[in-house]
């Protein structure tokens, strides 16, 4: 079985490392929000990407979620020491990985051709798939004006009201053939517990994302448990679109194309027609039986 996913940094990586215990890298494949992207001291950060890259090359720090395990700060500490306003701290390898990239981009390469060509540095077999091409950012509309999307989560830690969610972009977002063809070659596309707001939206924006979604049998996991996000400010960015913060609002931005629902067993609403699991993924164990479940349900889907 052939399985796309749709993803951000963490809780769509913590259902994947349970679908690895049931298929091969190689039949699994991840369209990787981008919006979160920047260039920083010379060197592009694509903080998804990364995170999926590390996951199966086996070197993602899984007490964060982000970076590579027993990375050391040395460049970060200097650069704090000679008075740097460094707020995202990177590790030396992580942004040595940075550095790979920012080259490759620079050299003319898509990001698409600079992740392929990373991930197979990095010995990465799963195919790891920017939506788009082009630059496009997630900021954030605060009393501060425009902030990017990491300056208002890891700098404000989310302590700072949103006035507005703006997408930034020279050139509209179009989802590049590789992504699309993933799509239509997949038995079955998975939209995992990301962010909707800042992880999974950008993906659904990118031109042909949807159509292609609709054509295909897509579940969709809720990464809301009752009215709160296991992590991460999905909370305040739904309540700035207006949106409640729990299951039943994400499946209000994911039903026209989704055929199956996945809301957690905690939640007291039971949305029509989902099926509940336990989705807080603690542990490896506890992605792989929610990925096992998953299966099950589907087997009719596909
Ligand atoms: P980001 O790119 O780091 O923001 O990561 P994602 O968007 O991929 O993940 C953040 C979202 O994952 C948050 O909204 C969390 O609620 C959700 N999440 C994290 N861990 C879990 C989990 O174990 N279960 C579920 N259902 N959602 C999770």
């Amino acid at each position: 079985m052939k399985i796309t996913f749709l993803s951000g940094g963490t809780g769509t990586p913590k259902l994947i490392r349970g679908f690895r215990k049931i298929l091969n890298d190689e039949d699994i494949s991840v369209i990787v929000n981008t919006a979160e992207d920047m260039w920083i001291y010379g060197s592009h950060l694509s903080p998804d990407i990364d995170t999926l890259m590390y996951l199966f090359s086996g070197m993602l720090d899984t007490d964060r979620w982000w970076g590579i395990k027993g990375d050391t700060t040395v460049t970060n500490d200097f650069l704090k020491s000679l008075g740097e306003d460094v707020y995202l701290t990177l590790g030396d390898k992580d942004r040595a990985v940075n550095i790979a990239r920012g080259r490759l981009l620079r050299e003319g390469k898509t990001l698409t051709e600079a992740t392929s060509e990373l991930c197979r540095r990095l010995g990465v077999s799963a195919n790891i798939l920017p939506m788009c091409d082009t630059e496009i950012t997630t900021n954030i509309l605060t009393e501060k004006g425009l902030i990017h999307f990491q300056e208002y989560w890891v700098k404000h830690r989310a302590n700072i009201g949103i006035r507005k969610i703006k997408r930034t972009f020279k050139i509209s977002p179009i989802a590049t053939n590789d992504a699309l063809s993933s799509l239509k070659q997949s038995d079955l596309i998975i939209v995992g517990p990301s962010n909707p707001v800042t992880s999974i939206s950008p993906i659904l924006e990118c031109s042909g994302i949807i159509q292609s979604l609709k054509e295909k049998p897509v579940v969709a996991v809720s990464p809301f448990i009752g009215d709160k996000p296991v992590s991460g400010p999905a909370k305040e960015l739904m309540d700035a679109w207006n949106i409640p913060s729990n299951s039943k609002g994400a499946y209000s931005l994911y039903r026209d194309f989704t055929d199956l629902f996945i809301q957690d067993i905690r939640d007291s609403e039971t949305i029509e027609g989902a099926v509940k699991f336990d989705t807080l993924m603690l542990n490896e164990n506890i992605s792989k039986s929610l990925a096992e479940n998953i299966i099950k349900e589907v087997r009719e889907l596909i």
